[in-house]
């Protein structure tokens, strides 16, 4: 069917111009062309995603139907959207389109061929159009000419929903229909919700229909071909950690683990530039160039030098970048089974230790609880930081019950000789207000040492509330902060803290116990 007719067969008929698979250096001429955005001194494309500058989780909606109504998990995460009310919005988008300019990109999702998921990127402007070629896999032009697509992205931002006509909670919404594969994104330009519409498909079709572990996690591997995964919540370290110059990088997100591999979702990055620096993060530092998409940065006065420390529109700066704009990626983002797993977690109470290592039971108890804590931001008068529970570090995204995704982990740990082990990439010396982030410097020499097996000779000490195995020496760094209450000066108030936390870890995990089986309880906290 030629290209036009598939359009008109979705409905999308158009009398302005259908730009169809431009390149990215077409889509950045029109996006200046157009004034949507500027070029950086290092030849980035920088744009503004306007009202929204992060994904918004309440706006976000699944069609129950038939296929869906029994497996999904329905609630505040997954909420129900009528199959009725999806075909009067959609009609009513594609009526909005058919006086629009529209572009098309074709990509796919999987780097394992097995799973691979094409999909047809539809977006109202060029520069969206450059993020979805950058954040997923790219075809050549010979693949593009046979192109048929299996899943369907529509992104109108400029279209408002009418909350009461389309029974949605505001004029934003992203709502998947899994029976017509369509992902429908409209009022948001904020792009995070492209690539996480297409992350909680695969989060649904990979463990519901192959029995694959789907992850929200970053990979690399190593010069022997050992594979490591970093689970994390936003802001933990997941990007930032595994673009390692030592290591092959894999993938910063999203990835699957089948019964050989670990493989990426995705065919490129969406790093945090808050406070980017070339110093310490040299190879996100210098993905920033020609062909990178760059959000609601600002610049240094006077010039188009980008200024990272500069977090007036959002601190969710954002560069999204083809993979292999970092060196040392690897093609195909493919590795074997993980040897060492690690749970990433941004404790802002300062009480969990920098590394630790996890039996089995804590492991799928942590992956159960997700627990990070983030800093309340810069309002003036909160101190106190504020505890996150997401299970399986990736709630939102999760369109099945959670404990579906923690049976698989837990047979693939038992299958296999994994490690895993905790990073609290968050406070030290005290509580957020008190003590100090942890220096990233000292983070990557605790994770080398894991990985390259130092950590295997040393002794290890017991937290006696979390019961985590804390390792006494690791080079590179400096032993006393690796016992977290050691870098407390207020000894007794390090007590009160963990104590209060591990309160928190099991009252979050009273929904999982039923669940869960002696081994994982015994994964718990003490709060005694
Ligand atoms: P998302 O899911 O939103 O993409 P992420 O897990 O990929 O989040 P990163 O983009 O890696 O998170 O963000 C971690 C941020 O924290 C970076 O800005 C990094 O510079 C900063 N940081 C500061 N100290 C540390 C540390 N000790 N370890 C890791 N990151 C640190
Ligand atoms: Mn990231």
């Amino acid at each position: 069917m030629e290209p036009i007719e598939q359009l008109k067969n979705i409905g999308i008929n158009t009398s302005q111009k259908i730009h169809w698979n431009l390149s990215e250096l077409i889509l950045v001429t029109q996006t200046l062309n157009r004034q949507e955005g500027v070029i950086t001194s290092s030849g980035a494309l920088a744009c503004d995603t306007g009202e929204f500058t992060g994904r918004s989780p309440k706006d976000k909606y699944i069609v129950k139907d038939e296929n869906t109504a029994d497996s999904i998990w329905w609630g505040d995460i997954n909420q129900p959207y009528a199959t009725e009310d999806f075909d009067n919005l959609y009609n009513r988008v594609t009526n909005f389109l058919s006086n629009e300019e529209i572009y098309v990109k074709d990509v796919y999702a999987c780097a394992k061929k097995e799973y691979q998921l094409k999909v047809r990127v539809i977006t109202q402007n060029p520069w969206q159009s450059l993020f979805a070629n950058n954040l997923f896999l790219r075809l050549t032009e010979k693949e593009l000419e046979t192109f048929q697509h299996e899943w369907l992205i529509i992104v109108v931002p400029e279209f408002k929903a009418d909350p009461v006509s389309d029974k949605t909670r505001k004029h934003n919404f992203t709502i998947i229909n899994f029976t017509k594969k369509i992902i429908l994104i409209g009022g948001s330009a904020y792009t995070g919700e492209i690539k996480k519409g297409i992350f909680t498909v695969l989060n649904y079709i990979l463990p519901h229909e192959k029995n694959v572990l789907s992850m929200h996690c970053s990979a690399n591997i190593g010069k022997h071909g050992d594979t490591a995964v970093f689970f994390g919540l936003s802001g933990t370290g997941k990007t930032t950690l595994s673009a390692d110059p030592t290591r092959g990088l894999i993938g910063d997100d999203e990835h699957g683990w089948d019964n050989e591999n670990v493989f990426n979702f995705e065919g490129g990055c969406y790093a945090k530039c808050v406070n980017l620096s070339k110093e310490k993060e040299p190879e996100i530092f210098s993905a920033v160039r020609f062909g990178t998409l760059l959000e609601n940065v600002r610049f240094l006065e006077g010039t188009n030098i980008v200024d990272y420390d500069n977090i007036s529109v959002t601190e969710n700066t954002r560069a999204a970048y083809p993979i292999d704009f970092i060196d040392n990626a690897v093609n195909p983002s493919i590795g074997g089974i993980p040897k060492n797993i690690f749970f990433l977690t941004c404790d802002a109470f300062g009480v969990l230790p920098p590394i630790s290592k996890l039996t089995v039971g804590q492991a799928m108890y942590h992956f159960i609880s997700g627990y990070t804590a983030k800093v309340a931001g810069t309002e003036a008068g909160i101190t106190e930081p504020q505890t996150t529970f997401s299970a399986c570090f990736g709630k939102p995204f999760l369109p099945l019950h959670p404990t579906k995704y923690a049976e698989l982990l837990g047979s693939k740990l038992k299958e296999n000789n994994v490690n895993v082990w905790l990073i609290n990439t968050g406070w030290s010396g005290g509580a957020y207000g008190v003590g100090e982030r942890i220096k990233l410097s000292y983070t990557r020499a605790m994770i080398t040492a894991a990985l390259e097996g130092s950590l295997d000779a040393t002794d290890y000490i017991q937290h006696p509330v979390f019961g985590l195995q804390m390792p006494s020496k690791c080079d590179g760094v400096p032993s006393e902060i690796l016992n977290p209450k050691n870098t407390w000066n207020d000894k007794s108030a390090y007590d009160t803290k963990a104590k209060n936390l591990a309160m928190q870890f099991v009252q979050n995990f009273k929904t999982f116990e039923s669940f869960a089986n002696e081994e994982i309880m015994k994964g718990a906290p003490t709060t005694i």
